[in-house]
């Protein structure tokens, strides 16, 4: 450890989307003082969303870094990959790595992530059935795609459709098993959780739903999957997405409190006002769900990352910022703004049947969610319209004569 970060200063922990980026903000932010950012995985940093879209099947070479080669030097933050945080001292402030040193803190962010759900069932320990969170998974699946025929993916979520999708385009025979009785049904509403069931139907995925996986069977590597209906599907590799969960374990030994996650306060806060917590991991009283939430994304983890710099800075503010997503699956561009819930009235806008249209999601008379498919346009007028509380009906939503980024405008305007 080198002189200036033997002084206590900011320690992150995670060295993924929220960790870089709440190291970059606070320089941006006007902060001087030593930067640590701890992360095991042993790569400089890099970005997860092309792993399940461009980077599988080779057309990247090398992953997305997540900041350039001198970002590190640049902005005085002293990067340490292949390093792990295995325990924190709150009392004496201190965090402690597997290399057997110590870190002293002033503040901590924990930006830990989350960590792949696994198959339990048996046969999942062989040789060919793979989850995807980290580079080294993506690299390991790289490997075996090219002599793969027929792949089985479990979990109709994001990893699983955007794999499958890819997977189609490669000419790979796919079979994408889902318990629920459509996909992405943590994420969707009905409307867009079926057309994108027809849509990859369509496209030749064999789509079942309402059905997991059994076990999976083989000598050595797998062979086969065997669902819970007791159907059987021949299978030279296995994607597995069904879900994650937060990397909570230093924290709650720390005696942190912890619920599906991190819990923080709306200034990201933990209970210990010197640790906050970021990204995947944090579970925060979010305002667009109307309750304590944890969300994956992107946007989440740097937006809360920016806001937990300034909370440390003593800028302290709720955090409100609106939830938003993306997905690509093959030549389907998903956008979310939002958050939909169960129950909400939706309505369409512009043509399915062509692909392109949006749904907006209304609860309580107001616009709270817009699932776009190919419309881009629709997605950041719809974040307008939400971030605006622009008063706006079901029925102005459906109608196509009328110019929702006109009405975007006139409300920021007004406003
Ligand atoms: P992570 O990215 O999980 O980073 C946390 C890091 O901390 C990890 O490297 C972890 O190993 C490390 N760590 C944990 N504990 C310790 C410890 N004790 N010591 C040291 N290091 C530790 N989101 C979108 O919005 N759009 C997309 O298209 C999209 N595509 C995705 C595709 C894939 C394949 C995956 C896996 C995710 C995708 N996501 C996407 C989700 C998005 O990548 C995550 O929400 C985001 O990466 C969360 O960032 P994070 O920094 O909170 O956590
Ligand atoms: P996910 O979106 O939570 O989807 C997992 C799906 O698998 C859920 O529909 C789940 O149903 C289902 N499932 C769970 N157990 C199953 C079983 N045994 N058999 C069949 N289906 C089962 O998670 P994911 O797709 O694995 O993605 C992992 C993480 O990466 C998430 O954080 C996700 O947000 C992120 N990611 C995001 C993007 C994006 O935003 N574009 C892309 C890729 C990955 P239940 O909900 O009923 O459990």
């Amino acid at each position: 450890m080198n002189a200036e970060h033997s002084r206590p200063g900011v320690v992150v922990v995670g060295g993924g989307h929220a960790g870089m980026q709440a190291a970059e903000s606070l320089r941006t932010e006007g902060y001087e003082g030593p930067v640590t950012v701890v992360v095991d995985d042993p790569h400089p940093p890099y970005q997860r969303p092309p792993l399940s879209k461009d980077y599988l099947g080779g057309s990247h070479a090398a992953p997305l870094p997540l900041r350039g080669p001198r970002f590190a030097a640049e902005h005085r933050i002293h990067l340490r990959t292949g390093v792990s945080a295995t325990g924190i001292d709150r009392q004496r402030r201190t965090v402690h790595l597997d290399t057997g040193e110590e870190v002293p803190y002033t503040h901590l962010v924990l930006a830990t992530g989350a960590a792949n759900r696994r198959l339990t069932c048996p046969g999942a320990e062989l040789d060919g059935v793979h989850g995807l969170r980290t580079l080294a998974d993506a690299q390991r699946l790289n490997a075996e795609l090219a002599a793969a025929r027929r792949v089985v993916v479990v979990g109709a979520g994001f990893i699983g459709l955007e794999f499958a999708a890819g997977a189609r385009a490669r000419g790979l025979a796919v079979t994408v098993l889902e318990f629920a009785p459509r996909p992405m049904g943590r994420a969707v509403s009905p409307v867009t959780g079926d057309w994108f069931a027809q849509a990859h139907i369509a496209s030749g995925v064999d789509l079942r739903l309402g059905e997991g996986i059994d076990r999976c069977e083989g000598t050595g590597r797998v062979e086969a999957v065997v669902s819970t209906t007791g159907d059987r599907y021949p299978a030279d590799l296995v994607v597995v997405g069904i879900g994650v969960a937060p990397n909570t374990a230093l924290a709650g030994d720390a005696g942190l409190e912890v619920d599906n996650g991190v819990v923080v306060d709306a200034s990201l806060r933990t209970s210990d006002p010197a640790v906050l917590a970021v990204g995947d991991c944090a579970s925060f009283p979010s305002v667009h769900a109307g309750v304590r939430s944890r969300l994956e994304s992107v946007q989440n983890a740097t937006d809360q990352a920016r806001h937990a710099a300034r909370t440390i800075l003593g800028r302290s503010a709720d955090y409100t910022d609106l939830p938003w997503f993306w997905s690509q699956q093959g030549p389907w561009k998903l956008q979310i703004a939002g958050l939909y819930r169960a129950g909400d009235h939706t309505v369409a806008r512009g043509d399915p049947t062509a692909g392109k249209f949006s749904v907006y999601c209304f609860r309580d008379r107001a616009l709270v969610a817009v699932e776009s498919v190919n419309r881009p346009a629709d997605h950041m007028t719809a974040r307008k319209l939400i971030n605006g509380q622009v008063p706006l009906t079901p029925a102005q939503a459906a109608d196509p004569a009328l110019d929702l980024r006109a009405v975007a405008h006139a409300a920021t305007i007004a406003a």
